[in-house]
């Protein structure tokens, strides 16, 4: 079995406060991306076997697949063993949800695999306990997402919107990104109804001035490449561009596909790592 497993960028990112549990509550507009890993599947006797062909994926134990596939046995009590592999097309450690796109894409192909019969909300409890991620990535589509990232509502799809992706030489732990986030002065967050508005009106142009992300201000004090990284973006024709996550990937939103491709054939970036994709 092969499934694709895809990339998300956060059109807007709010931290509305810390949780007694010690969690951010988040309010975000996520967007699913056509870029995405491929995972392959199949049926083992016992074990649960993750490989994956980029070197800074842990194998095993250390994979978040390999911790939704024993959430999976432990939370159905049954399901025998599986062999995934992980072909790795999203950058790593980069804000762009990628181990959680493969975990959501694990859940649901081993619910198939073991013929568990779950339902999509069962999976997204369950995908939860994995990663605060993972329920929008079951889910699949444009949405609003709020708590730890387990309260979705879906938005009208803003699909065919090129995207350019800008990952800098070095990667980020979310974790500390966060903590960081709590030693900061708060700023205002963006204005996530307006952007809410100009999705459903697909106003791209309103959209771009809109966007916001608070963590942004953080992963740039560590990295002030991500500012440089933003202007290069407008420079190149970007209708607007903004951190994904807690970074440190860069996007710009584009109109098309063909302006996408034509702004990063216009990015002089040396050391970073460029991805034409679009909106889903
Ligand atoms: P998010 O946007 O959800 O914060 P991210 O894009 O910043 O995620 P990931 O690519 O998910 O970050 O990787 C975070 C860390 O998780 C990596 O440094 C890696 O060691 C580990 N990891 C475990 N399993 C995977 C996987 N399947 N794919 C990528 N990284 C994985």
């Amino acid at each position: 079995m092969k499934i694709e497993a895809r990339a998300k960028i956060n059109l807007s990112l709010d931290v509305l406060g810390t949780r007694p549990d010690g969690y951010h509550e988040i309010l975000s507009v996520m967007q699913p991306l056509e870029l995405h890993d491929i995972l392959v599947v199949r049926a083992l006797e016992k074990e649960i076997r993750v490989e994956s062909d980029h070197p800074e994926v842990p194998e095993g134990p250390g994979n978040i697949v390999y911790r939704a596939a024993m959430a999976v046995r432990r939370e159905y009590g049954r399901g025998g063993g599986a062999g995934i592999f992980i072909h790795k097309k999203i950058p790593v450690a980069a804000g762009l949800a990628g181990g959680s796109a493969d975990a959501a894409a694990a859940l649901g192909a081993l619910n198939r695999l073991w013929g568990l019969g779950a339902a999509l909300e069962d999976l997204i409890r369950l995908g939860e306990t994995i990663g605060s991620d993972v329920p929008f990535c079951l889910l699949g589509r444009t949405a609003l997402v709020g708590g730890k990232g387990e309260v979705l509502t879906p938005l009208p799809p803003f699909s065919g919107f090129g995207v350019v992706l800008v990952k800098p030489p070095f990667g980020v732990s979310t974790a500390e990104i966060y903590s960081l986030y709590d030693s900061f002065p708060a700023g205002p967050g963006p204005d996530t109804g307006a952007v809410v508005r100009a999705l459903e009106k697909r106003d791209l142009n309103t959209l771009a001035a809109l966007m916001g992300n608070v963590l942004e201000k953080v992963t740039a004090s560590l990295h002030p490449e991500i500012t440089e990284i933003k202007r290069s973006l407008m420079a190149a024709g970007a209708a607007g561009a903004l951190m994904s996550g807690s970074g440190p990937t860069v996007f710009g939103l584009c109109a098309s596909p063909a302006d996408a491709r034509m702004v990063a054939s216009r990015l002089k970036l040396p050391g970073c790592r460029v991805i034409v994709t679009s909106t889903l």
